[in-house]
This record gives structure tokens, C-alpha cells and sequence, in this order.
């Protein structure tokens, strides 16, 4: 599924061109505009698109996931909050908030679902060990194999 990339577009009557470079993958998600690449976003405005679009994505996903980790392990979620960070793709308080990297939005499906999944089962089990991996295993069954993905993806 790795692309290539190269789009010019209008933003504000401002000419943007995003420079080929290999990436990932890029794609579409209907009703949430991803545009540029991870490496490309460097205009304020391109930013705050992207950040309310992986806020949209992220409130979608976690809330179909819920519809799993809700009713079966009494987990709620608290504050999500979208920031651009450079290292992390997300992270999880103790008090259930939860932090997500805009960047999401440039990822797989697959992989961010992971992260996303990732963090909301950390509400639960604050660790990584075993009862963790189990609690994801539940709806992202290959995540053995994502995280690999994800690994390489900085
Ligand atoms: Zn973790």
C-alpha cells in the first residue's frame, strides 16, 4: 500500500505544492480532507486542517470502539485532546485522557486504529503487560504486526 505522492492544490489563493517524496500511504476518508504528507506541514493553516481532521477521525473511531470496551470492560473515556507531538502518536493519563499525534490522519487505517485502540485500553490497564495485550487483541487481533508497521513510520 506504499504511494507516491505528488498534488498541487489552492489553499486561501495561495498555491501549495506538496514535493514528491516516497511515503507511507495516503488516503482518504470520507468526510475528512487529509491533505500533504507527514513530512509537509509546515503552514499554520495546513496544521490546523489536518489537527480537525484527525480530531473528527479520532472521536469516530473511539467511539465505535466504546461500542466494544464500554459495556464489556466498564471503560469510559475522559478528555481527547489532538496536539502535534514529535515523538509520541499517543498517550494516555491515569485519569483516562487521552493524547493523540494530528499526524494520525497520514497513517493507514489499520495502524491508527491500533494507536487508537492502543491508548483507549490503556484507560484500563495501565501497563503493558499480558491482561493489556489481551485487551487489544480484542478488536485489533493482528496488532503484532501493526506495531511493526508503526515502528518504522517516525
Ligand atoms: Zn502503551
Amino acid at each position: 500500500m506504499d504511494a507516491i505522492l505528488s498534488i498541487m492544490f489552492t489553499f486561501s489563493r495561495r498555491l501549495f505544492r506538496i514535493i514528491p517524496r516516497p511515503i507511507r500511504m495516503v488516503t482518504t476518508v470520507s468526510g475528512v480532507r487529509i491533505i500533504g504528507s507527514v513530512y509537509r506541514t509546515r503552514s499554520r493553516k495546513l496544521y490546523t486542517v489536518n489537527r480537525e481532521s484527525a480530531r473528527r477521525l479520532v472521536h469516530d473511531r473511539i467511539h465505535h470502539f466504546m461500542q466494544h470496551y464500554g459495556p464489556r470492560h466498564s471503560i469510559t473515556v475522559g478528555k481527547v485532546a489532538i496536539r502535534n507531538q514529535k515523538s509520541r502518536w499517543g498517550s494516555c493519563s491515569k485519569k483516562g485522557n487521552l493524547n493523540f499525534n494530528y499526524k494520525l490522519v497520514f497513517l493507514p487505517p489499520e495502524i491508527r486504529d491500533y494507536v487508537i485502540v492502543h491508548e483507549v485500553c490503556h484507560i484500563k490497564e495501565f501497563n503493558h503487560a499480558r491482561e493489556f495485550w489481551d485487551l487489544v487483541a480484542e478488536t485489533v487481533p493482528d496488532y503484532r504486526e501493526l506495531r511493526k508497521r508503526l515502528r518504522g513510520m517516525r
